[in-house]
């Protein structure tokens, strides 16, 4: 599955692919016009839009793509009610088919309630929304620390391999962030020098994730350690970083 990116606004990613049998997708249209000069540049039309959740960087481009192209929106179940003209509701632990791909709904509350991830197995691709990004994960506005860190651990049980296209460009930061909680780990420095080169870090591998993102690693002795932590549970540990980088 090739899969394109659309950067739109300061930071946000709208993904872009072709099934095998012509069907063409897009995940999360924030906005609607970058998004058509990208179909009409390459030649294509829309049939489906996909959503992880209903925050308007996601969700923008819609009422423009339906009227250009009559596309069928597709998203969480959840949030039905703030999300217009939903065709097909997205259910948690469901399989879809879209043409020659099929992907299961992954229900990870914390960012929002309803917040799902797309998880392409045969594909080894995972659309993860606001939850997880490159070193970081969502801010929680409609769920606890609890949540969020449960929603992960789900993510993190996913093969090393999947690649995981997340929504926003957010890893320079979430870099830096990650050195200022772990300063001694023998491999901040070179990651965050090497990231600073790069303009683009999405998609990213589940397995760097799973070895670095402190937010994936809450329950890691070294982690704690560092953080002044070994004694406390991995949710209170969890809970730290995240109130950490919401004053970062
Ligand atoms: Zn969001």
């Amino acid at each position: 599955m090739k899969i394109s990116l659309i950067p739109i606004y300061e930071d946000n990613y709208v993904f872009h692919f072709i099934t095998d049998d012509g069907l063409s997708v897009v995940v999360d249209p924030g906005d609607g016009q970058p998004v058509i000069d990208y179909l009409e540049t390459n030649g294509h039309s829309l049939q489906v839009i996909l959503h992880t959740h209903h925050h308007w960087d996601h969700i923008n481009g819609d009422d423009a793509l339906r009227e250009k192209y009559n596309c069928e929106i597709w998203g969480p179940e959840f949030e039905i009610m703030r999300i217009p003209n939903m065709d097909v509701l997205l259910e948690d632990g469901q399989n879809y088919t879209l043409g020659s791909h099929s992907f299961k709904v992954i229900h990870t509350p914390g960012h929002t309630r309803g917040h799902i991830c797309l998880y392409f197995e045969k594909d080894n691709v995972l659309f993860s929304g606001d939850t997880m990004f490159s070193l970081g994960c969502g801010r929680l506005f409609e769920g606890t620390p609890d949540d969020m860190w449960n929603s992960l651990k789900t993510l993190r049980n996913l093969p090393d391999d999947t690649i995981v296209y997340c929504a926003h460009e957010y890893t320079a930061t979430n870099a830096k962030f990650w050195k200022s909680i772990e300063s001694n780990h023998p491999e901040v420095d070179d990651i965050l020098e090497k990231i600073k080169s790069q303009k683009c870090t999405v998609p990213t591998k589940l397995s760097f994730e799973k070895a670095y993102n402190p937010f994936l690693r809450a329950d890691d002795p070294k982690l704690k350690q560092a953080l002044g932590m070994v004694d406390e549970t991995e949710e209170k540990v969890f809970a730290h970083i995240r109130h950490l980088k919401d004053n970062f």
